[in-house]
């Protein structure tokens, strides 16, 4: 099952407004990667300009669907038809040049299109002066042109670029979605519960989480931690200094180191609870070992850091304080 159909808000919304012919000429649909976006961005342009009938079975906004079969629909879904335009980024950022060419094209007239839709890709990545290019666009609205930004959240954007656009959020996927996916993908039943549980509803970050490279990551922190409980200090200052150079990673570190402490309290009353299951072995030797009272102050310890990170306290001293308790009391 695609990820968008869990979108029922979203594409219920999109659907009202198709049925309305109310549509506002730029929307910014807000969520993190992985939840179909894109998917519901380029059928929305489907639907726009469909020249055949409905699929209520099939078609996402229901019966205000495109058919998905005539010329125009196939045109843009193979990413070939001349009014629906892609922008993503080049490089690191969608540069101004991006823009400019764009602009050039919306001066001349939709070629065939009923509607000519511009779909911008991680519009979060626009330069400043890419932003405020296409924000002449989306001041001077035009009948024949809808523009559809896809972001992570609105504050990515300029506020002026978001003050322009109609919000239309997308819902993190739920965890049973999450763990069907990637059963289907071929991971093992127990290290798709796990990285189910971490991914905060996204089917890309549960992907990335139960790579070879992110099972490595949890593996090496669970090690880490194990470390710590033995050696002290010295190891916990080690530690810190690792963690605290990949400000980006901190987050998804925080989540494995929250969910193993979790795991290792929540062992001993409901084993079938426990998140990191592939790893049940090592959480009944490590719980056995740790009072519940230290491991409520490490999770506490957890809290406190992520409550650092968001006021944007230095990473490298919330790293320590969180390195020092976890190392103490084990
Ligand atoms: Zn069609």
């Amino acid at each position: 099952m695609d990820p968008v159909r869990h979108q029922k808000r979203a594409l219920g919304f999109l659907s009202g407004i198709l049925a309305k012919n109310n549509v506002a000429h730029a929307l910014v649909f807000t969520g993190d990667a992985g939840l179909g976006k894109r998917q519901a961005a380029v059928h929305f342009a489907m639907a726009r300009n469909c020249e055949g009938t409905p699929d209520p079975e099939s078609a996402m906004f229901g019966s205000q669907g495109p058919c998905g079969v005539c010329g125009s629909c196939r045109k843009i879904l193979s990413g070939n038809h001349p009014d629906v335009l892609f922008v993503e980024k080049r490089g690191a950022s969608i540069k101004i040049e991006q823009i400019r060419d764009l602009l050039s094209v919306l001066a001349m007239r939709p070629s065939e299109g009923k509607t000519r839709v511009v779909l911008i890709s991680g519009a979060g990545d626009m330069t400043a002066s890419s932003s405020n290019a296409l924000l002449k666009a989306l001041e001077e609205p035009s009948d024949t042109t809808c523009f559809v930004l896809l972001a992570g959240q609105k504050s990515e954007l300029l506020p002026t670029v978001v003050s322009r656009c109609q919000e239309i959020r997308f819902s993190p996927l739920p965890v049973s979605f999450l763990i069907e996916s990637l059963e289907n993908d071929g991971v093992d039943p127990d290290l798709a519960h796990a990285c189910a549980f971490i991914a905060s509803g996204s089917l890309d970050k549960a992907r990335a989480l139960a790579s070879d490279q992110g099972l490595a990551r949890r593996n090496w922190l669970v090690n880490q931690l194990c470390a710590l409980e033995d050696q002290g200090m010295g190891q916990a200052l080690l530690l810190a200094e690792f963690l605290a150079k990949d400000k980006n990673a901190a987050q998804e570190d925080l989540n494995w180191i929250r969910t193993w402490l979790r795991d290792l309290l929540v062992s001993r009353y409901a084993p079938q609870r426990v998140i990191n299951r592939d790893l049940m072995g090592l959480v009944n030797s490590r719980s056995a070992k740790t009072a519940p009272e230290v491991l409520l102050e490490k999770l506490q310890a957890v809290a406190d850091c992520e409550n650092d990170l968001t006021r944007n306290v230095n990473t490298r001293l919330s790293m320590e304080n969180l390195c020092m308790r976890l190392s103490s009391g084990g």
